[in-house]
């Protein structure tokens, strides 16, 4: 499991306040209501939301569209692959939901310094659900700058009553493709 906090410092509620805030987009979008910002020295350098059904493309996780956002920006502005790992490794992830095994791998791979999410994903965890990515050991990088996993701090809980509420309120009315909820037999009497 990740460690669940018992104080958390209002610096991170407010970065999840901006992480809630991509995801409520993402709903006024008819999305999967999950939102992500990535913070390096204290400001957003990135933020992303679930756009998985906007690109018909089932990979398009919050995650994965702000660590686009920041390998775009990073290679524009020229900076090689040593420098790329560098910046990485002095970034915090805040998401609504915990990352799933295929980002949680992405962020392990990319050395993601910290994690911190909001409520757990229980079917496709991969920071202590299913799997523990946020675990790995391995180096970061290998001579010849194979990518291997690498750990990274993980905390999870943090305004998960908001990222569930969001989730919630998707799946029971905001979802057009969600099958409709059965009513009771009208009694006569
Ligand atoms: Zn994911």
């Amino acid at each position: 499991m990740a460690s669940c906090v018992e104080q958390v410092s209002l610096e991170t509620v407010a970065f999840m306040e901006l992480a809630v805030h991509q995801a409520t987009l993402a709903m006024d979008s008819l999305e999967v209501p999950v939102g992500c910002v990535i913070v390096e020295d204290g400001e957003v350098i990135a933020s992303g939301r679930n756009r998985t059904t906007e690109t018909r493309n089932a990979t398009r996780h919050a995650e994965m569209e702000a660590i686009d956002v920041l390998l775009e920006k990073w290679k524009q502005n020229g900076l090689s692959e040593a420098e790329v790992a560098n910046k990485f490794s002095k970034c915090t992830l805040y998401v609504t939901c915990e990352p799933c095994i295929m980002c949680a791998a992405a962020l392990s791979i990319l050395g993601i310094k910290e994690v911190y999410y909001g409520c757990a994903n229980d079917k496709f965890g991969g920071c202590g659900s299913i799997l523990s990515l946020h675990l790995s050991s391995s180096e970061p990088l290998i001579s010849g700058g194979v990518p291997r996993q690498k750990g990274f701090k993980c905390t999870g809980g943090i305004m998960a009553s908001e990222a569930v509420s969001l989730l919630r309120s998707f799946y029971e009315q905001g979802n057009p493709n969600a099958p409709k909820p059965h009513r009771p037999p009208v009694q006569k009497i």
